[in-house]
């Protein structure tokens, strides 16, 4: 380790916290959503952790290149691009064995023409039943799933997503989308059923709020993401399954001096020492992914005791404000926690999502490309 910042990964709070999901999703196959380099927890070592363990059925990925990565690394369960797929990547994607989704018949024309004499393709339909992003419309669902079929491709699942089924207010809604993509499934069956073909067997439309929160009837297959993670997608989603947080965040305090009443720190000199100060510098900033806005409001752990931060987040440093006396008994290299616990004290990625005025999904996920992930 060539930086003093780090992140470091629990791949038993990991595996702890799939167990949990996948009995949550009582006997549902389990989509692990490993996007984005899995919510920045490292994409190879979380899905190595997972099909190692036979914790999941499935990876999700948002692009090809993700897909390619875990393939690179010797994944071998089925991966789903989650999003629509563009002309110019099929081909690649359909040679690393990514499935495609398709939310059209213009787009399941495209698999079709890119997989030539590949063999029959599976596919995914994607249907919008509320979430205004991907998909065709439930009453399209039919037709294009027919066309599917016409095109020699294999329909192999039926999926939707779900916008408001992590908070109380979005339950009705996400009941009634629920009902409708189940009503869309069921006609698409039951048209499959007259025609002799098999039913489509994966039937997906739970993330992990509606895994935590909703009834899960009709659906086959889950697709959790933040919860494997540790998260949970929004405090007021049910804690129905106990989850532990997979990342913790530290660096080492590079510097410490003694500053007079009425030093300025920082960019802006935004702010002043109000006594004789301590200050301690940390090598992390907003490069890291240390959000900007914790400038003068956020925090950070020493030896078991929480610091301010004195004045702005610089991009590759921050400083903290030890207070007046001499006594804090911080000291150059000692180990500072971001995210993480240090003794009975912890910091969340809710709590740092607040503060940087977003949820916890982009404060692991911002983490910059210069911090290493370590897995333990
Ligand atoms: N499925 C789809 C289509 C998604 O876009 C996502 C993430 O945004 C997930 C599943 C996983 O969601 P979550 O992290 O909320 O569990």
């Amino acid at each position: 380790m060539l930086y003093a910042t780090h992140a470091e990964i629990s791949l038993r709070a990991l595996a702890a916290n799939a167990r949990a999901l996948r009995e949550r999703a009582a006997g549902r196959k389990v989509l692990a959503a490993v996007k984005a380099n899995a919510y920045g927890h490292g994409a190879v070592n979380v899905a190595h952790t997972l099909e190692r363990g036979h914790l999941v059925d499935w990876f999700g990925v948002a692009t090809v290149p993700e897909g390619i990565e875990l393939r690179d690394a010797g994944i071998s369960l089925p991966i789903l691009k989650l999003s629509h797929s563009f002309p110019e990547e099929l081909e690649e994607q359909l040679a690393s064995g990514i499935t495609p989704t398709v939310v059209d018949s213009a787009s399941a024309a495209l698999v079709a023409r890119v997989a030539g004499d590949m063999g029959r393709v599976k596919v995914h339909l994607a249907v919008d039943t509320g979430m205004g992003r991907i998909g065709c419309a439930p009453d399209d669902a039919l037709t294009v799933a027919r066309r599917i079929d016409e095109l020699g491709l294999v329909l192999e699942g039926v999926f939707t997503h779900l916008p408001i089924s992590d908070t109380p207010e979005g339950h009705d809604f996400t009941v009634g989308q629920l009902r409708r993509f189940n009503d869309t499934v069921a006609a698409i069956q039951a048209d499959r059923a007259t025609r002799d073909l098999p039913p489509v067997p994966l039937i997906h439309g739970a993330a992990s709020a509606a895994l935590l929160g909703h009834d899960l009837t009709g659906l086959t297959m889950v697709r959790p993401g933040v919860a494997m993670y540790g998260m949970y997608p929004d405090p007021a989603t049910p804690k129905t399954v106990d989850l532990e947080p997979v990342m913790s965040l530290y660096s080492r305090v590079s510097m410490i001096k003694h500053v007079p009443a009425g030093t300025t720190i920082g960019y802006g000199r935004t702010w002043r020492a109000p006594t004789n100060r301590w200050i301690a510098t940390v090598p992390i900033g907003y490069g890291d992914g240390f959000n900007r806005l914790n400038s003068n409001t956020g925090r950070m752990l020493i030896n078991g005791r929480s610091f301010p931060i004195a004045g702005r987040v610089c991009m590759d440093q921050t400083m903290l404000d030890l207070g007046e006396r001499d006594d804090h008994g911080v000291r150059p290299g000692n180990k500072v926690t971001v995210l993480g616990a240090d003794g009975d004290q912890r910091i969340t990625a809710d709590e740092l999502a607040e503060r940087a005025r977003t949820i916890n999904y982009e404060v692991t996920t911002s983490l910059g490309s210069r911090v290493l992930k370590m897995p333990y």
